[in-house]
């Protein structure tokens, strides 16, 4: 009989690496998970978890032992464009320390391979000025203009996988997520990503009432649902691809298109009263597939619409049971 696979995911107290836990443990695989915390909302399900600040080498050393065969490294310190863009300084030294120290600890345990979740930020910013942007392809990323800080780290930590690959023989693999959201996932305390901040917002608002947005509402991104995240993130571990490969949805939507889709699915009226005080990224960023769908054969398509009444459903009914609801909204949010 084939030995079970054994698998290490970091930041699996995290929204992506815990939904992914869920996923490689419904498939029969072994599964340890390490991260700071545990997951917020719902106890894991990996065979082991372990709470180790990967920042640190010997806590890398300890998470990667004992015969793992695959590494997905999650773990970060990161958030949504208010969290990014706070602290240059400490989110990229917290990164650079894990991820430099992560893949190490992977090389030298004998993982057979190490995927690294790269980020949509590693694009020029000279190419994102328009939110009619034309779709980003892998090699946007050059000549390098990344997001300062978080992607200029998530940039080098590509590199280094490259040079451990051909220096070392290490087999990494490189996703450059575009914007992940789902159940599970932070939606309030400065972390949160758009669509759960927006939701949460939306959640707490009587119908009627005015709701902030960042920004002017105009920027454009696209939205990958947590399913289809997990799906390609098991189908490029999988495949014989190296080099950094974009994971989101094609589809461009406005922040005020998203902020309607929200207060659609609630039923609410709501007016938008826009924050041009508050940081707002890129103007317009999409994922071109065309690679993606050339390597594995496949790209997400769940619906926006379908993914974020699944989303809105799970905040709104956390607030219920936390009892937040319906007290008005009035503090900010990451966007
Ligand atoms: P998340 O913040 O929910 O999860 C990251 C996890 O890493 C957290 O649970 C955090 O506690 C953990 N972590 C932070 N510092 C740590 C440390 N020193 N030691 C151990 N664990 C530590 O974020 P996520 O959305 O699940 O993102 C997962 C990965 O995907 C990250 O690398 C992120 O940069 C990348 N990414 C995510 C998105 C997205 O839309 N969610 C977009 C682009 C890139």
């Amino acid at each position: 009989m084939a030995r079970q696979i054994r698998i290490l995911v970091t930041g699996a107290g995290g929204f992506i690496g815990h939904n992914l836990v869920n996923r490689l443990k419904s498939e029969g695989h072994w599964v340890r998970g390490v991260d700071v915390k545990a997951p917020e909302y719902e106890p894991s399900r990996a065979d082991e978890f372990e709470i180790l600040d990967l920042r640190r080498y010997d806590s890398c050393l300890q998470a990667a032992r004992g015969q793992i065969d695959q590494v997905y490294n999650l773990a970060a310190d990161m958030g949504g464009i208010g969290y990014i863009t706070s602290s240059h300084a400490e989110i990229a030294k917290n990164n650079i320390l894990i991820n430099a120290h992560m893949l190490e600890a992977a090389r030298l345990n004998s993982a057979t391979r190490f995927l690294f979740s790269s980020s949509a930020c590693v694009y020029a910013g000279y190419k994102q000025q328009d939110p009619e942007i034309t779709p980003l392809r892998e090699e946007d990323a050059y000549p390098a203009d990344p997001e300062p800080g978080y992607g200029w780290e998530k940039l080098f930590s590509e590199e280094l996988c490259r040079y451990y690959r051909r220096d070392h023989r290490f087999e990494t693999r490189i996703v450059r997520f575009h914007n992940v959201y789902g159940p599970l996932g932070t939606y309030e305390g400065g972390k949160e990503k758009a669509p759960a901040a927006i939701s949460r917002k939306v959640a707490l608002a009587r119908d009627g009432d005015e709701i902030e947005v960042w920004g002017d509402g105009k920027q454009t991104r696209s939205f990958m649902y947590i399913d289809d995240c997990l799906e390609g993130l098991v189908r490029l571990m999988a495949s014989g691809y190296s080099e950094p490969l974009n994971l989101g949805t094609s589809t461009m939507i406005t922040v005020d298109g998203l902020v309607d889709l929200v207060t659609g699915i609630a039923g609410k009226r709501l007016i938008k009263r826009h924050d041009l005080t508050k940081p707002q990224g890129v103007r317009g960023r999409n994922s071109d597939n065309s690679r993606l769908f050339e390597v594995l054969g496949w790209e997400p398509s769940i619906p926006l619409e379908v993914g974020l009444e699944i989303t809105y459903r799970w905040i709104e009914n956390e607030l219920k049971r936390s009892n937040n609801l319906p007290i008005k909204y009035s503090s900010q949010a990451a966007d």
